[in-house]
């Protein structure tokens, strides 16, 4: 009966509530009261606490509730009643290996609407990447698909390799970018160049783009309609690019990536997959110029992407 996946046993001596206890006890407390009770008789008296599941500890740290009021039996009796030969998602057919949503824990996972993944391709050669990149750009056109058009300077579609082995994805332009139609060319830019020769890379030798297209006013964050109607134009973009790796820059960017919504450090230190690509995720270099103690944490990140990329660092200089 023990379960050697706790550290210490707890010792039921007496699992009988007080009468002050049961008369103001909750129907689970009554339920777990009688389960101990049961179990004392048969003379099982130690018992092992688990570890949270992680999901849970995840789902706690965004605030959603252990165990939602409204449905506190519903979703477990839902999970056991599907049947273990049910079909399930193919990882394979979505926009990245996640794991579908089929357990009470994952369910509490805040999730967002999220356009399904572009039929897959056949792979372009390189030397036809930038027109049909171009082509893609002439089919967004002077773009009104979504309200962001409203406050646009210039469109900022993307910029870099059209045949990259390595493709960074942003959240959306600021003020500088909006001006000059091209992404990260601001303070974040900058700190973004400086990450890429820190990997031995070139500007050039990369391809960048972003969520959305257009500016966000005051730069806030993409809402969930921009993201849902502009992002499709990015898997497009990383479908013809075909980098072997996607480095994703904040918490947007691998939301809309991956279709799923957890803390940026539940991503990070581990290879995921997008669109046939290694999937890797850092801080967007925005926050990183607001926090400089997290740099170091981002070096670890881009080390990764390096190692799946078989780079090695640029010797210094001495
Ligand atoms: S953000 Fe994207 S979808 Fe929205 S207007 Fe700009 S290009 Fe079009």
């Amino acid at each position: 009966m023990h379960d050697h996946s706790g550290p210490e046993p707890a010792q039921i001596s007496n699992p009988e509530p007080s009468s002050q206890a049961s008369a103001s006890a909750v129907p689970w407390q009554t339920a777990l009261t009688d389960r101990l009770r049961f179990y004392r008789d048969l003379g099982i008296t130690d018992f092992y606490r688990c570890a949270v599941p992680e999901p849970i500890q995840q789902a706690l740290a965004q605030g959603a509730p252990a165990v939602p009021a409204a449905v506190p039996t519903a979703v477990p009796t839902a999970v056991q009643a599907q049947p273990a030969a049910q079909p399930r998602p193919n990882p394979a057919a979505s926009p990245s290996a996640v794991i579908p949503a089929a357990s009470p824990t994952e369910a509490l996972i805040p999730r967002i609407p999220v356009p399904a993944p572009p039929a897959p391709i056949a792979p372009i050669p390189p030397s036809a990447r930038p027109a049909a990149l171009e082509a893609l750009r002439t089919e967004i056109g002077d773009c009104t698909r979504c309200k962001l058009h409203q406050g646009r300077n210039k469109l900022v579609f993307g910029d870099g390799d059209p045949a990259a082995r390595l493709l960074f994805v942003g959240e959306g332009p600021g003020a500088d970018e909006d001006a000059q139609g091209i992404p990260f060319v601001g303070r974040g830019g900058q700190l973004l160049n400086n990450m890429i020769g820190a990997m031995g890379l070139r500007r050039d030798q990369v391809y960048i783009a972003n969520v959305v297209k257009c500016r966000p006013p005051g730069n806030r964050t993409p809402e969930a309609d921009e993201g849902a109607t502009c992002s499709p134009f990015l898997m497009r973009q990383i479908q013809i690019v075909a980098p072997e790796v996607v480095v994703a820059l904040g918490q947007t960017a691998v939301t809309w990536l991956t279709g799923q919504k957890r803390p940026l450090n539940a991503w990070r230190g581990s290879v995921h997959q997008v669109l046939g690509a290694k999937l890797i995720v850092t801080f967007h270099p925005a926050y990183l110029l607001r926090d400089p103690n997290q740099k170091k944490f981002a070096w670890e990140d881009l080390q990764l992407a390096m190692r799946e990329l078989g780079l090695q660092p640029p010797q210094r200089k001495s």
